[in-house]
């Protein structure tokens, strides 16, 4: 029955790569509509489309060959992903979206589930970082488009608010966390209402961007169960279809937080191809293609490492064990902190 079925995966990076590797496996086609041309998942999905969102006829040419359309990356304009729902189902829904990519809606949804979060404010202007100086040493983040550390700002006093800066976009203030460790969890939820999480994730971070993970989290049972128990109310509450990632800090005090949500597959869980029956990506595409639910079984510990920029050349020349598996995302140009590759290892 899978034969027939075409998705649509708006982003061409290494996620939809990924994605589109998984959907062959189960004989679903994929469609990529990338803004990049030399986006990396031309090398993997059945049709590679390059447009600009606003390119009426390719958007829909794109929405004319698929049956169900996702996305790797949440910074989508909602108004778009709205558009294509009108014709196709957009799974997770555009609602979410809108949510997860941006830092309020996505704070304070956590927090009237009762979960915490960093304290943190919305910030206008320098006055307001003023008025909350309680956060500080903090960090400021820009309300929307942020990803791998960019668009964020420590600010351990009010020293560090530079007098030209003018405020043109919204931003939150975050209390830095005296963090013990990071841990995310990433779930299915498909639309029957079924949910398979894996186990949490231990991550990482060098200059915020993630270095490496792996599982078993060195966490307490309480953490762990907490950890997936945060993940599947979030899930819930969306009414969520497609596997979802929450990211979350543990302080120093043994506190977990919730650091932020994607509305997607996410790098921490690479991992899950080799460590588990059924990875991330393929319960994306059986969640979000409505095809039949597997409980997700762990088969082995895993390490994750991620590859950047130049570093990928060492690796390319390397020859590996039977327990490694290294990942060339074969993307154009290396550039410095650009996720160029990762490289998981199977442990005992
Ligand atoms: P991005 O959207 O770029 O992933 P995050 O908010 O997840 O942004 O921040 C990236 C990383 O920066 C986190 O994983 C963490 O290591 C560090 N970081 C972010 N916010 C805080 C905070 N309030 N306190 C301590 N570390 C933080
Ligand atoms: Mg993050």
């Amino acid at each position: 029955m899978s034969k027939s079925i075409c998705l649509g995966v708006i982003g061409g990076g290494q996620l939809g790569s990924l994605l589109c590797s998984a959907a062959k496996k189960l004989k679903v086609k994929t469609v990529v509509l990338s803004d990049d041309k030399d986006g990396p998942a031309q090398h993997f999905c059945d049709e590679f489309i390059h447009s600009k969102y606003d390119d009426n006829a390719k958007v829909k040419e794109f929405i004319s060959k698929v049956n169900f359309v996702t996305y790797e990356f949440e910074n989508i304009p909602v108004d778009f992903l709205n558009l294509i729902q009108k014709e196709k189902k957009v799974l997770p829904s555009p609602k979410i979206n809108k949510i997860a990519q941006n830092r309020k809606l996505e704070k304070n949804f956590i927090n009237e589930l009762g979960i915490n979060t960093t304290d943190w404010v919305f910030i206008k202007s320098a006055e307001d970082i003023k008025k909350n100086q309680h956060l500080l040493p903090g960090i400021l983040k820009s309300n929307t488009l942020g990803y791998d550390g960019k668009g964020q700002f420590v600010l351990n006093s009010l020293d560090d608010v530079k007098q030209d800066w003018c405020f043109t976009n919204d931003y939150i203030l975050e209390k830095k966390v005296n963090l013990k460790k990071e841990i995310s969890v990433v779930i299915a939820r498909y639309s029957n209402g079924t949910m398979s999480s894996y186990e949490p994730i231990e991550n990482v971070h060098k200059n915020q961007i993630l270095y490496k993970s792996k599982i078993p989290a060195d966490i307490s049972d309480r953490i762990f169960k907490s950890a997936i128990q945060h993940a599947k109310k979030i899930a819930e509450n969306f009414s969520y279809v497609g596997v979802l990632t929450v990211e979350f800090f543990i302080t120093q005090n043994n506190e977990l937080l919730v650091n932020e949500i994607a509305p997607r597959f996410h790098n921490s869980g690479h991992l899950t191809i080799e460590a588990f029956n059924i990875s991330q990506f393929e319960n994306h595409v059986r969640a979000v293609c409505n095809l039949e639910t597997i409980p997700v079984k762990k088969i082995s510990n895993a390490e994750m490492l991620n590859i950047l920029g130049f570093e990928i050349n060492d690796f390319k020349n390397r020859s590996f064990k039977k327990n490694e598996f290294f990942y060339d995302y074969l993307k154009k140009e290396p550039r410095e902190g650009r996720k160029m590759g990762h490289l998981t290892t199977l442990k005992d």
